[in-house]
């Protein structure tokens, strides 16, 4: 009895802490603190769950010290096992972690789910339906997220499709349902074991076929998504549980997936379903036809000297800057102009990089102070009274076809005004395409020119060029 106090108490105690270290998550200044926060609550509410097993009922007693033996080597193994990834995952490849924690996380719902249908006994309709939902949720989010996870690591390089896959899709998704309600009808029948292994094996293969159309670039939206299946999945079976702490935390997980996904979607002004069921983010279907001209290269040295003469700079950065690791050398270059009069500003798209907030966090690992780092309608007004923009290693969130192109896939995608500075500078290695695969118009305008290279290489050159003009 004291035990069941104690943890309706430290389910309540975990989400307040959850709740509250998500508020702090909120800005960029109190995060880290925000993420200690959830921490603990994460290791109260890990702690309630042992009081779950002290205060078991009858069958599960005699196997009290086995089971706490292997959920503390669970423990181990998982805990260690992130934390070594966790300490040595690069930057650009952290949307994939993010991906695999999260199907993990949905794994381990449905694998709950799996155990109460198995050992529950007579439960009421209520509860089962309840478990069965979690446990298709948790499954299509655990396959799901495993093939976003081989996509954005680049092991599985093209989206499957083939004629009638919706259909195929459609139907698998209405058997796996079905199988579902039959689990519930059938509970108590010797059915269930062969239903149980039917609707599990349905759910898994849904996860994959959902996934495997949805080409590359819309991987971090659905990622986001099944991060808010997750929730749920997690909530439903904290629910069937009857455990506060995971019904808190499956909801706040929820929610916050679900506003980020349609966050997400809003800012490359796509409808989810347009992500989940278009073709887009297959380089091959697009491409536009209103590229004129050609792309007028520079010397980095020249850019930078244009930069250190300038009364105003702002800089772009994007996803090429994260994988040339150069936000340590770009806040150099930054502090030199900075030294020399110039107002030096960064811009932030919402989708830049491979995930929200990519861009802030690194910049805030390179130190670079928050009150220069602005975010699109903060700063798009400023562009055109701007006399330089920096664009590095940046590309589809600069596109003006998105804003004047209709054929293009990208139209309407709201993107930060680069091409409206009297000039505007480009890093990047070559003429390659964006993430979107679309042709960028703005490296064709007249006041753009390109440098190419690498970002880490090109900002030396340019640190070098600055520091050679002297005081
Ligand atoms: P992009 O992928 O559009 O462009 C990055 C550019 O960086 C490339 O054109 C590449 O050109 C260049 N680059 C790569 N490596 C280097 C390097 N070492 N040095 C210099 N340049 C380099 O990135 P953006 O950040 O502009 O846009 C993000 C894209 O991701 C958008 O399409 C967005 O919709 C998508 N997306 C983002 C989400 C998010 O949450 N952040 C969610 C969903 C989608 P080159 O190869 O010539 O060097």
């Amino acid at each position: 009895m004291f035990a069941q106090h104690l943890l309706a108490l430290s389910g309540f105690a975990a989400a307040i802490l959850f709740i509250f270290g998500l508020k702090r998550m909120s800005s960029p200044v109190t995060a880290l603190s925000g993420i200690v926060v959830a921490g603990i609550g994460m290791v109260v509410a890990l702690g309630a769950s042992f009081l779950v097993v002290f205060d078991a009922a009858e069958p599960i007693r005699p196997h009290l010290a086995v089971n706490l033996v292997l959920a503390l080597v669970a423990l181990a193994l998982g805990g260690g096992w992130a934390w070594l990834r966790g300490k040595k995952v690069e930057m650009t490849a952290m949307p994939q972690m993010v991906a695999l924690y999260n199907g993990m996380g949905g794994g381990a719902a449905a694998a709950v789910a799996a155990v109460e249908l198995s050992a529950r006994g007579a439960s009421s309709a209520m509860i089962l339906a309840v478990t069965a939902a979690g446990a298709l949720i948790g499954s299509i989010s655990l396959t799901g997220s495993v093939v976003a996870w081989a996509k954005l690591d680049g092991r599985i390089r093209k989206p499957f499709r083939f004629e009638g896959q919706r259909i195929v899709n459609g139907a698998l998704f209405l058997v796996t349902v079905l199988l579902g309600i039959a689990l519930v009808v059938f509970f108590d029948t010797p059915a269930l074991p062969l239903l149980a292994v039917l609707f599990f094996l349905g759910a898994l293969a849904f996860g994959v076929m959902m996934t495997l159309p949805i080409g590359g670039a819309d991987m971090p939206v659905v990622i986001s998504l099944y991060n808010a299946f997750t929730g749920l999945a997690v909530g439903l079976e904290g629910f069937a549980l009857q455990n506060p702490a995971l019904m808190i935390a499956g909801m706040v997980v929820g929610s916050a997936g679900t506003l980020l996904t349609v966050l997400m979607a809003k800012a490359m002004n796509r409808s989810l379903t347009n992500v989940l069921f278009s073709n887009f983010g297959d380089a091959a279907v697009a491409g536009t036809d209103a590229a004129h001209g050609e792309m007028k290269s520079a010397d980095a040295s020249d850019a930078a000297i244009a930069m250190r003469y300038a009364a105003s700079v702002i800089i772009i950065p994007g996803y090429g800057l994260a994988v040339a690791q150069a936000q340590q050398k770009l806040y150099e270059f930054v502090k030199l102009l900075q030294a020399a009069g110039v107002d030096v500003k960064f811009a932030i798209h919402p989708v830049a990089g491979r995930m929200p907030g990519h861009m802030n966090v690194l910049l805030a690992e390179a130190g670079v102070p928050y009150d220069i780092i602005y975010d699109m309608e903060d700063i798009n007004a400023d562009f055109a009274n701007t006399d330089v923009a920096l664009v590095i290693g940046a590309n589809d969130v600069v596109n003006p076809a998105a804003r004047t192109d209709k054929s293009s896939p990208i139209y309407g995608m709201p993107i930060l005004n680069a091409d409206q500075a009297h000039q505007v500078y480009v890093v990047k290695r070559g003429q390659g395409k964006g993430y979107s695969g679309v042709e960028n118009l703005l490296f064709f305008q007249e006041n753009c020119n390109m440098v190419y290279g690498d970002a880490q290489a090109e900002l030396t050159r340019m640190v070098q060029a600055v520091k050679d003009l002297g005081a």
